[in-house]
């Protein structure tokens, strides 16, 4: 019995990287949604939603997917529309789905991104791994132009916001603003389909991703919201993932004002929100 499930083990442990690899291929393609003057989503591939600005004498990029396929595939569907050079390249935050795929754009690209951000590319993994971005030939590809509040680019006359609103889901997310298309790319700062996503180890904080959700709605006038992980959004549906994130955060403020314990805490909730609860019990303990 011992061997069979041995070589049972070995098989699979034969098959995965079959399986792996298959898994990648199986990504629907990159794929250009236009949803402005010039301004597309760019979805599918590995990675997170993008986005892209086709101007006269350039390109602007919004996030870089996580593997080379994604990359090209996206600068495939670039040179449909136009052969100007990539000239900005905006990560949102540092997440590995946002910012792996810098690695296979042009050098000639600039690279741009909070000041934070650029700090977090150096950040080790959740594990404790050192991260990939130590490796010194791939400095050309970590952010070189970087801001604290506010920025603007031009592609032409097209003018390009960058925001900076505080910590939230990590230390350094941005929104990328087009005001004259009142369109926002947010990247991963909502997250719809499931609950948010905090990353307490690189330092965000679910108390201040409210507080910079609140100063976003309040700063930016954008009808248009775009997520790295979800369709595109509309005012009214990040007031309710604000709400929505207040009212977990309340309730788990409740459980603990009664010295639950996480673990009996988290049978209060979905299963799938688990994440969230132990992140916000974590920041009520810790400000203690
Ligand atoms: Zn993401």
């Amino acid at each position: 019995m011992k061997i069979v499930r041995r070589s049972f083990c070995s098989l699979l442990a034969a098959l995965l990287p079959v399986f792996v690899i298959a898994q990648q291929n199986t990504a629907t393609p990159v794929a250009l949604n236009k949803i402005g003057d010039n301004i597309y989503e760019v979805k599918g591939g590995r990675g997170a939603n993008g986005g892209a600005f086709i101007g006269k004498s350039g390109v602007l990029l919004i996030d870089s997917k996580m593997d080379k396929q994604s990359v090209d595939q996206t600068l495939t569907e670039i040179r449909k529309l136009t052969d100007k050079p990539i000239r900005f390249l905006v990560n949102t935050h540092s997440d590995g789905d946002h910012v792996f795929g810098n690695r296979f754009l042009p050098e000639s690209v600039v690279f741009v991104a909070h000041e934070n951000c650029r700090k977090e590319f150096f950040h080790p993994g959740r594990n404790g791994e050192p991260s990939s971005w130590n490796a010194p030939e791939l400095a050309p590809y970590i952010p070189s132009v970087t801001f604290n509040d506010k920025m603007d680019l031009y592609i032409d006359d097209k003018k390009v916001e960058l925001w900076y609103f505080g910590i939230g889901h990590t230390t350094g997310d941005i929104v990328v603003y087009f005001p004259d298309d009142r369109i926002a790319f947010m990247g991963d700062q909502v997250f719809m389909e499931r609950p948010q996503l905090i990353h307490s180890y690189k330092g965000g904080n679910s108390f201040e991703h409210v507080k910079t959700l609140e100063k976003m709605l309040a700063t930016l006038d954008a009808e248009i919201f775009c997520s790295g992980h979800s369709d595109a959004l509309g005012r009214d549906m990040v007031q309710a993932h604000i709400n929505k994130t207040k009212d977990l955060q309340s309730r788990v403020d409740g459980f603990v004002k009664k010295n639950y314990s996480l673990e009996n805490l988290k049978k209060e909730f979905n299963e799938d929100q688990a994440g969230l609860v132990e992140t916000v019990y974590n920041e009520l303990t810790a400000a203690k």
